[in-house]
């Protein structure tokens, strides 16, 4: 997998091209993802140098104190998370082109998981106190 990869929105009206770090995607299971995506966030982590065409239908919303998500504002795919003090970028793993050599690396907020789903992968399941203690928060 290549470290560029491309992707879009449904309408396509937000396209982009980002800096992948890896082919490793993350799950959180998170009540503040529960809502913005109506189920759990897959995402990957990416550079800051992202590429956004059709910026102006990107619109940001301020989901917690430290971070922000962008969606597409004609169909309203989610695609970004960005926590720019914590020096994390990430884009929905869902809107990538090319999804094909993709893994699942770890869950995060697991703890907070509703009980009707699961997945089958071997990822570690972290918690939220210990994603928070693994990010150096608490
Ligand atoms: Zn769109
Ligand atoms: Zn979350």
């Amino acid at each position: 997998m290549s470290n560029k990869q491309t992707g879009s929105c449904l309408c396509k009206s937000v396209q982009y091209e980002v800096t992948v770090e890896s082919n490793k995607v993350h799950v959180c299971h998170c009540g503040i993802c529960q809502k913005w995506h109506g189920g759990p966030a897959l995402a990957i982590s990416c550079k800051p140098d992202w590429n956004i065409d059709g910026e102006s239908n990107l619109t940001w919303y301020k989901s917690s104190e430290h971070g922000q998500r962008g969606f597409c504002s004609k169909c309203g795919t989610n695609l970004f998370f960005k926590a720019p003090t914590a020096g994390y970028y990430g884009v929905t793993a869902g809107t990538l082109d090319n999804q094909k050599d993709l893994e699942i690396e770890t869950h995060i907020f697991i703890d907070k998981k509703p009980s009707y789903y699961d997945f089958t992968d071997k990822a570690p399941r972290l918690t939220e106190h210990e994603f928070l203690e693994h990010i150096g928060a608490t």
